[in-house]
């Protein structure tokens, strides 16, 4: 089936400014409280928020076979469970009815006003009820640097790291929407030189600037998912900050891996951008530097040109931006990590998110996260506005943004802002 969604000529009948990440080309999807409390699914065109669950009842879906009340959840778990084909009937339904030239919803005022929102009358939520989450380690750059740092310049790769695409289980009860502020946490850490470790509150929170993509039910208990189907199971993409706490991560890691550094938060932006969106900014991936075995091989291109940047702003002053990086680095890609995670028959579910890790580019302006950015704490970053950083403090928002651009037509995910409060005290 044709994604007529995509076509680069369609002009909307909704005001867009020329730069906006979400023209009428893009369609993502969201969950969002409406000016009456009530929530609903919805998509965004330009800075209008679009009611999906409003739009069905009115019977703009009346010739796809959706159930009643498929709009009207607090998550996107259903509807992903749908599948790839209804996705795609759903985005080219809401491109024609958005459509300059169709007059159905354009010109019926009473239905537009219960269909449309402007941003400032609704509240975002999380778009899907996560079940699992998985973060990989898939940069070699990103790799390459923390081996250097912490274990050795001349092993920086682990012997694995060129054959399997790395990654942990994380905890999916603190993945947060952009906006929610997050506490810095306290912990075990041990001091360089000391012998025993101290608590208290974490001196290195650090974010790391990820992607993270959203699966639908992919396979059963068993089931490997071959590499030429996994993306069929990806619904889409948003920009993920996998929050961390070095210190605390530097003393616990060895041997299981991330645990409390990791957990206490991982802020996610609200539209999940489709794979479908995404289409015309496919991309080779990075060349392998050892061949690959069988079940990771693919053919086509499976990475995705998004640039992306990271600013921190501290509290009351302006914005810097501190890195600028690209999806396309990621030397694993999304249908290499979704095939590695069910090679063993692990069942993977609608809403499940995976992280990709992050993603460093080859350049020291492009690193991920502050830990690489400021190496160590060895080379702080200047402010704008005076001062600088070699990890977040308190107050410190911290704002990613993504997005593609190819002929004109830019498809963006928006951001995920996040403020770091001081230590929870009761
Ligand atoms: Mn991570």
């Amino acid at each position: 089936m044709p994604i007529t969604a995509n076509n680069p000529n369609r002009k909307t009948w909704i005001e867009t400014s020329a730069q906006t990440d979400f023209p009428i080309q893009n369609i993502p999807f969201g969950v969002f409280l409406t000016r009456d409390d009530i929530i609903t699914i919805g998509t965004r065109i330009g800075d209008t928020a679009i009611d999906l669950g409003a739009l069905h009842q009115l019977g703009y879906f009346n010739d796809i076979p959706l159930t009643d009340d498929i709009f009207l959840q607090d998550s996107l778990n259903d509807f992903i469970s749908d599948g790839k084909k209804t996705w795609r009937l759903v985005r080219n339904k809401i491109a024609d009815i958005f459509d300059s030239n169709n007059a159905s919803l354009r010109d019926n005022e009473e239905h537009r006003k219960v269909v449309l929102f402007s941003l400032d009358e609704i509240e975002m939520q999380l778009p899907v009820q996560v079940g699992d989450y998985t973060d990989f380690y898939s940069s070699i750059e990103h790799a390459t640097n923390v081996g250097t740092m912490f274990r050795d310049p001349d092993n920086a790769l682990l012997p694995n790291w060129l054959h399997i695409p790395v990654a942990y289980h994380g905890r999916s009860s603190s993945i947060i929407p952009s906006g929610i502020p997050v506490h810095r946490p306290q912990g075990q850490k041990l001091p360089n030189g000391a012998t025993e470790p101290i608590f208290g509150p974490s001196r290195l929170v650090d974010f790391e600037l990820e992607m993270a993509f959203i699966t639908t039910d992919a396979n059963h208990i068993g089931e490997p998912i071959p590499i030429e189907e996994a993306e069929d199971y990806i619904f889409g993409l948003v920009l993920f900050n996998d929050w961390s706490a070095r210190d605390i991560q530097k003393w616990e890691y060895v041997p299981l891996g991330p645990f409390l550094a990791k957990n206490f938060a991982s802020s996610i932006s609200c539209w999940i951008v489709t794979l479908d969106a995404l289409e015309p900014y496919r991309t080779a991936s990075p060349k392998p530097l050892k061949p690959v075995m069988p079940y990771l091989q693919y053919e086509g291109e499976k990475s995705f040109d998004i640039n992306l940047e990271v600013s921190i702003k501290p509290e009351g002053k302006a914005e810097t931006t501190v890195s600028k990086s690209n999806f396309k680095h990621m030397y694993w890609n999304m249908a290499q990590q979704l095939t590695h995670h069910t090679i063993n028959g692990c069942p993977v579910n609608s809403g499940d998110m995976m992280g990709s890790g992050t993603i460093s580019g080859p350049t020291p302006d492009s690193y991920g996260s502050m830990l690489e950015l400021s190496w160590r704490g060895e080379r702080p970053i200047r402010l704008e506005e005076g001062g600088d950083r070699k990890f977040i403090e308190d107050n410190d928002t911290v704002i990613m943004r993504g997005h593609c651009e190819k002929d004109g037509v830019r498809i963006g995910f928006g951001e995920v802002t996040t403020k770091l409060l001081p230590v929870f005290k009761k």
